[in-house]
Formats: structure tokens, C-alpha cells, sequence
């Protein structure tokens, strides 16, 4: 692949102070165009701003939309680094077989997101936990409004430098389990990383916000019984010394950070269960004191703590509302890894 670069005439002021969470986007970005009968093509690197797309491209209307989401990490001796980048290159393509979207060939694609990330490395930010948030998303653009695959497609990464999650120490979150709407049911989209699955999940985001939690955890969209994933995160629970984690049954996105923290902790003697886990199971182990820790994984947070549920009229607090070893031990080990203060032992890093 062959990347042209056209760099930006005018780029901006670096931002100083907080960075929050995709508001500050870079000078460029990355973008491919695809044609059905003649592949990829046109890869390059230009100028960040606005796309221009027919009114009736497809994605507008259909949802016909994939995207991916992994960080760029300085460390202290300034090397600019990624986590697990071949990962993410692998799950969009089979996000992309669900929704009926041309693959990419994932040397392409870590080479997309090096190149880019290599002309941007002054926006790596410097101060401790913060990263630049790397954005690969794909768009169908025919332009018509008939029901089937688009033969057009558009590649294109961008990058907004990010703040640190936890400004204030790792905080345990409050978490809502919502009983009234479904995320994902099985056979649906759950397991791609999708638009679509995000629109849906709007509605239970405002209203947990509004009761004062700041994350939704979804139960299984057939019983509404067993426990599937939070928003942006999947989850574990520590029930008397065992790790439990919901299985991957297709209504559940397959994590990076998931995987990683049951490689680390099956590394470590713990017994990890990938299994059905009710709500009902979870709230009678919280009565009964066998319910220890609760954490959610993700790129962005990487390890959260949950220190509460709000299940119906039901409160479950967890570890008196504090975190608990695993999740230290595991956010300590993979944010030490990521930053290089920890040595990568099994082949997690690719250097930019
Ligand atoms: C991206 C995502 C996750 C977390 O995946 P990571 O690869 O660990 O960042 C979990 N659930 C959903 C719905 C997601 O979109």
C-alpha cells in the first residue's frame, strides 16, 4: 500500500491544559477509498476537515458504519507506542463481514494507523495517563436509498489527543442495569463494533444519567436476565475468589482490554469463568457477602472499578464502594505495560 501524503498548510496551537475525551482532533487524517471490482485505492494522508458526501449516501440512512478505537502511548523515554494494534485490525474486518463491509488486509491497516500516527507524534500528549485516541472507521457511500451492500465504501482514521481518565485516582463508578431496553440480542449486531449499537443505547445513557449513575449495564435482550456488557465496557466480578466474565454469545463485543485481563489473571492462578452470569446470581452474592469486586474493561478507562449497582429499586454496593486488589493489580499492569514501565513480555506492543 502506497500512502501520499498532502500535509496540512496551517497546522494548529497544541492544546494546554484538560484534554477530555474527543473534543481536540489533529492536523490530519488518514482515508482510502473503495471500489467494488477494483478494491482499496487512493490511500492518503491529508488535511483534517469535513468530508463532503451525496445527501443519499448510504450510511446516512442505513447505518452501513463500522469503527474501531485504540491510543497511541508516550512513554517516559518519549517512544511512541501501541497496544495490541493487529487486535483491533482483526475485529473490524469481521465487524465488517457482519455488516456486509470490504475487508482490509490488517498490515494495511497497522500500517494506516503507524504512518498517521508517525506524522502526528507531536500530538502525543506528554503528562502521565493521558494518550492519543486513534479513531478507524469505515462508511458506505453510494449515493442511493435502495436496502443492499454499497459498492463504495471510505476508510479514514482520525486522532484527538486524550486526558486521563481518572483525573482523581482510579474513582469506583455507579452503574444502572437497565431492564426496560435491549442493546443487542443474539444473531443481531452486538458482537460488531457498529453505529448502530450506540444509537440504541442512547435513550437508557440519558436516563441513568438523570437517576444519577454514569454508565448502563445491558442485560441479555431475550429474558432481560443474564448480564451482558456496559456501555463501552465489558465486565468481570470477583465471587468468592473466582473471576467471572459474561461469555461471548454474540450480543457482546468482543474486547481487547477483556482479553488481555483474562490472559493476566489466568497468568496469575486465578480461575476465570466465561460463562452465563444472571443479575439475579450477582445480587444474591452480594447478600450473602461472596460478591468481592466488580470491574469494567475498555480502552478508554482500561480497568474500572464499579463500586455500585442499581438493579430495579435494588442498590448493591461492592467492596463498601472502594476498589479492590484485582482491579489495582490489573489496572497497574496494563497501564504499566502501555506506558513501558512494565516490560512487555508477550508481544503486546508494536513500536511506532
Ligand atoms: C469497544 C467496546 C468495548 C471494549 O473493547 P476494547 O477493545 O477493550 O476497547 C466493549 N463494549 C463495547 C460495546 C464496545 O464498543
Amino acid at each position: 500500500m502506497e500512502i501520499k501524503i498532502c500535509r496540512n498548510p496551517s497546522p494548529k496551537e497544541k492544546p494546554s491544559g484538560k484534554l477530555g475525551f474527543g473534543r481536540i482532533f489533529t492536523d490530519h487524517m488518514f482515508v482510502m477509498n473503495y471500489t467494488a471490482g477494483r478494491g482499496w485505492h487512493d490511500a492518503r494522508i491529508v488535511p483534517y476537515g469535513p468530508l463532503s458526501l451525496d445527501p443519499s449516501a448510504m450510511v446516512f440512512h442505513y447505518a452501513q458504519e463500522i469503527f474501531e478505537g485504540l491510543k497511541a502511548y508516550r512513554t517516559a523515554s518519549g517512544e511512541i507506542r501501541l497496544f495490541r494494534p493487529y487486535e483491533n485490525a482483526r475485529r473490524m474486518n469481521n465487524s465488517a463481514d457482519r455488516l456486509c463491509m470490504p475487508q482490509i488486509d490488517p498490515e494495511d491497516w497497522v500500517t494506516a494507523v503507524k504512518t498517521l500516527v508517525e506524522l502526528e507524534k507531536d500530538w502525543v500528549p506528554y503528562e502521565e495517563g493521558t494518550s492519543l485516541y486513534i479513531r478507524p472507521f469505515m462508511i458506505a457511500t453510494d449515493a442511493m436509498l435502495g436496502v443492499h451492500p454499497s459498492k463504495t465504501y471510505q476508510f479514514i482514521i482520525i486522532l484527538s489527543p486524550v486526558g486521563s481518565y481518572y483525573a482523581g485516582g482510579l474513582d469506583p463508578v455507579r452503574i444502572y442495569i437497565e431492564t426496560k431496553y435491549v442493546r443487542a440480542v443474539r444473531g443481531g449486531t452486538g458482537e460488531a463494533k457498529t453505529g448502530g449499537n450506540y444509537a440504541a443505547s442512547i435513550k437508557s445513557q440519558e436516563i441513568s444519567e438523570e437517576l444519577g449513575y454514569s454508565q448502563v449495564l445491558w442485560l441479555d435482550g431475550v429474558e432481560q436476565k443474564y448480564i451482558e456488557e456496559v456501555g463501552a465496557m465489558n465486565v468481570f466480578f470477583k465471587i468468592a475468589g473466582k473471576i467471572v466474565t459474561p461469555a461471548l454469545v454474540g450480543s457482546i463485543l468482543p474486547g481487547i482490554t477483556r482479553k488481555s485481563a483474562i490472559e493476566l489473571l489466568r497468568d496469575w492462578g486465578y480461575e476465570v469463568e466465561e460463562r452465563r452470569l444472571s443479575a439475579e446470581e450477582v445480587e444474591s452474592a452480594a447478600k450473602n457477602g461472596d460478591l468481592e469486586e466488580m470491574f469494567g474493561t475498555g480502552t478508554a478507562a482500561v480497568i474500572s472499578p464499579v463500586g455500585e449497582l442499581l438493579i430495579g429499586d435494588t442498590h448493591i454496593k461492592i467492596n463498601g464502594g472502594k476498589i479492590g486488589p484485582v482491579s489495582q493489580k490489573l489496572y497497574d499492569t496494563l497501564t504499566g505495560i502501555q506506558w513501558g514501565r512494565i516490560e512487555d513480555t508477550r508481544g503486546w506492543i508494536t513500536k511506532i
